[in-house]
């Protein structure tokens, strides 16, 4: 079997390695940091139900297929408390009909509820407020869940290296023929010669990338995210309208996490989060649960989306309106892919489509099983 290696070990990058080892492939994954040191460490931990991007019917589809798909093969990572979405101004009522039509169209199971009802179950929520659609949002620890992948992935014998950072590839006749690898657990510098090369560092793709004179078109775009000291509810608390600042709450054990915003950077290795960011959280998540003005700031923290930038569609392959397949045959060199995009909800799907493309580049037959294979449990993967 041809031998892969995969660069990141974000969501993206364990998902990509269990894909390719169930089908057979023998894999490497290499982290610079620690498994999730990018952006999938540090994000929300909601597992959309895609109402968040009901505008686009596809795209909601999409998370909430996920959604089902991630509760069945691994019940143990994903919290069943549901999510609101909540209108608070007149201009969220306005939203209301045009969301649930969309929820119908992408058939997301939805309720109104009233506002007693609302606020029977989440008493901390706006007592103003004008109306209430539940929906089925998830919430879980990303850590749990990457380590779950990864665990599921060295099962089927693949091998899987954090604190190795890749430092630069060789590349000849229209092949990478070696990569260069810090591991900074020694440290010494090491070579490896994969067959197939997967980038799935996510907003450092281009980054990776050009270390073998390639190109990736992702957007880096930083998000922040303010942890307040104390829980406020347990479902996921949503502003009925498009997606903004500061239009969700999550909580995780003792804290609430209010998110988020969203500009674009070059270099996601050097993003702060502003202070009008985090005044913002506190602002608008206060119009959603009034308590949050009057908790103190436990954590603030920030990570970039790998968006998908212009001219993807154009250098590689669009799988989704959501991600992109960068292949960089086109550009000279062959055994070598980029993934950029999505969400942690789709990671899976991303991986499955990249293994398809990476499988039919190989020649490997087996086709994806991910989606009805058990994850094996997070704690797994710190035993052999
Ligand atoms: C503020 C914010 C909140 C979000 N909230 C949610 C949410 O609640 N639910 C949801 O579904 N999605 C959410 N997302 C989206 C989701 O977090 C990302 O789409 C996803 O985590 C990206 O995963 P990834 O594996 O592609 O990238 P990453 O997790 O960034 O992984 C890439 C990895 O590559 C590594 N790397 C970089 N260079 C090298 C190198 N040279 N050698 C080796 N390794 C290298 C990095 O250290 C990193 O760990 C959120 C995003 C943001 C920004």
């Amino acid at each position: 079997m041809p031998n892969v290696l995969v660069v990141g070990g974000g969501i993206t990058g364990v998902a990509v390695a269990y894909d390719l080892a169930l089908r057979g492939a023998r894999v490497t994954l290499v982290e610079r940091g620690s498994l999730g040191a990018g952006t999938s460490g540090r994000t929300h931990g909601l597992l959309h139900s895609g109402c968040r991007y009901i505008a686009d019917v596809e795209v909601a589809r999409e998370c909430y297929t996920e959604n089902v798909i991630l509760r069945r093969i691994a019940p143990f990572l994903f919290e069943k408390n549901g999510g609101l979405f909540v209108a608070i101004s007149d201009d969220d009522l306005g939203y209301r009909d045009f969301f649930l039509k969309q929820c119908d169209k992408a058939g997301i199971p939805v309720q109104e509820l009233s506002r007693e009802e609302a606020l029977r179950l989440e008493p901390n929520l706006n007592p103003g407020l004008k109306a209430v659609i539940r929906v089925p949002d998830g919430t879980f620890d990303p850590l749990k869940v990457i380590l779950s992948f990864a665990a599921s992935a060295k099962l089927h014998s693949a091998v899987i290296k954090p604190f190795n950072e890749v430092t630069g590839f060789k590349v000849e006749g229209g092949r990478v023929v070696s990569v260069r690898i810090l591991d900074k657990t020694v440290p010494r510098e090491y070579e490896v010669k994969p067959d197939f090369v997967v980038n799935a560092t996510g907003a450092w793709a281009d980054k990776v990338a050009r270390l073998a004179g390639l190109r990736v078109p992702v957007k880096p775009s930083p998000g922040v995210m303010v942890a307040l000291d104390g829980r406020i509810g347990n479902m996921v608390f949503n502003r009925l309208n498009k997606p903004g600042d500061g239009d969700i709450i999550v909580h995780h054990r003792g804290t609430s996490v209010v998110g988020t915003t969203s500009w674009v950077v070059e270099d996601p290795d050097k993003v702060a989060p502003p202070r009008e960011h985090i005044e913002l959280m506190i602002r608008r998540g206060s119009e959603l649960a009034p308590v949050v003005s009057r908790l103190r700031v436990k954590a603030v923290y920030v990570s970039s989306r790998p968006l998908v930038g212009e001219g993807a569609a154009s250098s590689g392959r669009e799988v989704s309106r959501s991600f992109a397949v960068i292949d960089h045959s086109r550009e000279g060199v062959e055994n070598f892919v980029s993934i950029i995009g999505g969400k942690f909800t789709t990671a899976r799907l991303m991986a499955e489509k990249l293994g398809d493309f990476v499988s039919e580049r190989l020649g490997i037959a087996r086709e994806s099983s991910t989606a009805s294979t058990p994850l094996a449990p997070y704690w797994l993967f710190f035993e052999g």
